[in-house]
């Protein structure tokens, strides 16, 4: 029996068609390339719309950007992306300051360089363990499994009831405001276009616990794994090849 076919391919981007903050290959792109011939693609991301433009060297595509916060539509005339939507969430600085301080006490991060806590225009934060200005050596050998930052995952989450909180970069927790997460974001895309979750295949590498991807993985979108992007081309074959 033959599946559905997908109406709409929605990507990661970091890890997942490109290395991180690393520009789009062109086997990777060639691959984006057929599958606008067969559905209509979307990218839902964690970062602005036009980092995310740009990176992908001004692929057309429409973009989610900041968990849902920014989005995005590709405008074929111009060749260029246009701002279709850009929240912004007022912040309680002097509550989060506290929150992020008892939290660097609790669990024995209280010396670090720069600041506290990394604040976006958005109203996302980045609570960074070593802080903001720690050297990027000493944030890449930090917690490259994980452990050390899930192990209190659920203290963080618990203290930041209205952020939704992901375990991000190398060595912080990233936490964009509720509802926002890659799932509310592409629930709303889908249905503005009339889109059933059953017809969308989503591509993700940071579906593991507390990962950026993961909202979507635990849902009823139809979920692809990747876990290194020069695979990217090989995944989506069965589509690339019908
Ligand atoms: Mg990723």
């Amino acid at each position: 029996m033959k599946s559905v076919s997908p109406k709409l391919f929605a990507f990661d981007l970091d890890g997942t068609l490109t290395q991180h903050k690393t520009p789009l290959s062109k086997e990777n792109r060639a691959v984006l390339q057929k599958l606008s011939k067969k559905a209509q693609l979307c990218m839902v991301g964690a970062g602005m719309c036009r980092r995310i433009f740009d990176q992908m060297g001004h692929f057309p595509i429409n973009i989610i950007g900041n968990y849902g916060m920014q989005t995005a539509v590709y405008n074929s005339t111009v060749k260029d992306i246009e701002i279709t939507a850009n929240m912004k969430v007022p912040v309680e600085r002097d509550s989060v300051e506290h929150r992020v301080t008892e939290l660097r006490k609790r669990y024995g991060y209280t010396e670090f360089k720069g600041d506290n806590v990394e604040y976006h225009s958005s109203g996302c934060i980045t609570f960074p363990l070593l802080g903001t200005k720690a050297d990027q050596k000493d944030k890449l050998v930090f917690d490259p499994d994980r452990k050390k930052r899930r192990a209190f995952l659920s203290e963080v989450k618990k203290l930041f009831p209205e952020y939704t909180v992901f375990v991000g970069g190398s060595s912080s927790f990233d936490m964009a405001p509720k509802p926002y997460n890659k799932y509310y974001a592409l629930s709303r895309y889908c249905a503005e276009r009339g889109i059933l979750h059953s017809e969308v295949v989503f591509v993700g590498d940071d579906y593991g616990e507390g990962g950026n991807d993961e909202s979507v993985y635990l849902s009823d979108f139809g979920f692809l794994k990747i876990d290194n992007y020069l695979d990217f081309p090989e995944i989506m074959k069965k589509y690339t090849e019908e």
